[in-house]
């Protein structure tokens, strides 16, 4: 019969839960992680499209949203990204650098995922999949931890079950009922990373269409955010990079809805006069071709019909209020959207465990003795480019390394 008396639970076997029981079980702590799906490695193995973007080179507090951000600090002031390269590089797993972003030189995650389990299976920790934590409570000062595949005991308990993101086949949330049994009060759930919907369909015949823009972000008459990258045009409204990382702010924000600002020229014109000189110098050219070559037709068809300007009509021939009004027009196309509310369509999860209840220094709850977080439930999200898993291995490295010095279970 399979030991069921454990030092350490790790619930949840996502790239935080992983790191965690790696940690844990450094110096022969006994450790158990449990995971509902077939095998661990949580949203892992589709991250990055399949390639893995791990961290990042340049991480700040910036690129992150949530509670608190000196939690952020604190947090990669013990386990950075440069420490995960280094612990990787240990495992001789290399990288390649695409700009500022890691990936695993085979650009495969599934790399990453072997150098994990190898590592756990190293240090002991007994992997139980198809096992789903339903009930955690402190029975004469042990954890009980009530799953699917039986009822476990340990002297700590790190939670790593992610968000709602991608919720059909990994976040059911449970991790968050779990947490509230024991006292701890999650923060309002938001999709995270996910796309805008467009609210008046003006852009709905485009999709598929991608251009490099500048996308910025007002909430309630303020701007909040301002980001180049590829932009994405849907069915519904808009996605890619820069998009994405604009969610995350409106939905940190609480708002349902707010009006993105898209420079079409991508910061090519600073100014009007800059760009009256540029066009004039090809005054043969029709208004319908000014573009041809920088930005689709098909988008210029639309924004050029919308201010009813004749596209038949050449530059020179076109009245400078006009021209004008085709500047303001593509470098500041307003559009009214909403944020994607499908969990299962989001990369992440804004809100979570509130990091006012996790010491930053151990990720211990301040509530419950010798319960730890860490990963996606906790409030903290990144943005696109590595920055989540660097969130996720960074919080159950320190997880996983304090959870290791265990006592007795008290409520505090
Ligand atoms: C399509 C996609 C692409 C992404 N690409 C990137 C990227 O390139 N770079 C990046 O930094 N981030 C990326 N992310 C975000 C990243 O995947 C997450 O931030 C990260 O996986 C969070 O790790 P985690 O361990 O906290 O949670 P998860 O990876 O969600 O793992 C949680 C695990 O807990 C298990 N679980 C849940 N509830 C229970 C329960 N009650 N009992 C037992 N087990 C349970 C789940 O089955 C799952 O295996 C991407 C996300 C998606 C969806």
């Amino acid at each position: 019969m399979k030991k069921s008396v454990f030092d350490i639970a790790v619930i949840g076997g996502g790239p935080a839960g992983i790191f965690s029981s790696i940690f844990a079980s450094e110096n022969n702590a006994s450790v158990v992680l449990f995971d509902k799906n077939e095998e661990a490695g949580g949203k892992l193995p589709i991250t990055g499209n399949f390639r893995c973007n791990i961290t990042n080179e340049r991480i700040s507090e910036d690129d992150y949203v949530g509670s608190n951000h000196l939690f952020v600090k604190n947090v990669f002031a013990r386990f950075s990204n440069n420490d995960l390269i280094e612990f990787f590089s240990d495992l001789n797993v290399p990288f390649l650098k695409e700009g500022e972003r890691y990936y695993p030189l085979t650009e495969k995650s599934k790399t990453i995922l072997s150098a994990l389990k190898k590592k756990m299976i190293e240090n002991n920790v007994e992997i139980i999949c198809k096992a789903t934590a339903e009930e955690v409570k402190i029975t004469d000062g042990l954890y009980e931890i009530k799953t699917s595949s039986g009822i476990f005991q340990s002297s700590a308990v790190i939670i790593c079950t992610g968000g709602k993101s991608y919720s059909k086949r990994f976040g059911s949330g449970g991790g968050y009922k779990i947490a509230e049994s024991l006292g701890h009060r999650p923060t309002f759930l938001r999709p995270g990373l996910t796309s805008f919907n467009e609210t008046e369909g003006r852009f709905a015949s485009l999709s598929g269409v991608t251009l490099r823009s500048v996308i910025s972000l007002e909430i309630e008459g303020k701007r909040v955010f301002k980001e180049s990258g590829s932009l994405l045009f849907t069915h519904h409204g808009f996605s890619g990079p820069a998009v994405m990382d604009a969610s995350n702010r409106l939905a940190v924000s609480g708002k349902e809805s707010a009006v993105i600002s898209i420079d079409f020229f991508n910061g090519r014109f600073r100014d009007f006069d800059r760009f009256y000189d540029t066009l004039i110098e090809d005054r043969e050219k029709k208004i319908s071709k000014i573009f041809s070559g920088s930005i689709p037709s098909s988008l210029s068809e639309i924004i050029i019909r919308e201010i009813k300007i004749n596209a038949d009509l050449k530059v020179g021939e076109t009245k400078k209020e006009s021209i004008m009004q085709i500047f303001r027009a593509f470098n500041d196309c307003r559009v009214k959207v909403k944020l994607n509310g499908n969990f299962d369509e989001a990369q992440v999860t804004v809100g979570g465990i509130a990091t006012d209840e996790i010491n930053p220094k151990s990720m211990e709850s301040k509530l419950v003795k010798n319960l730890f977080f860490a990963g996606e439930i906790i409030d903290i999200a990144g943005d696109c480019g590595g920055y989540n898993l660097q969130f996720a291995f960074s919080t159950g490295y320190i997880a996983g390394t304090n959870a290791r010095c265990v006592g007795k279970t008290t409520h505090l």
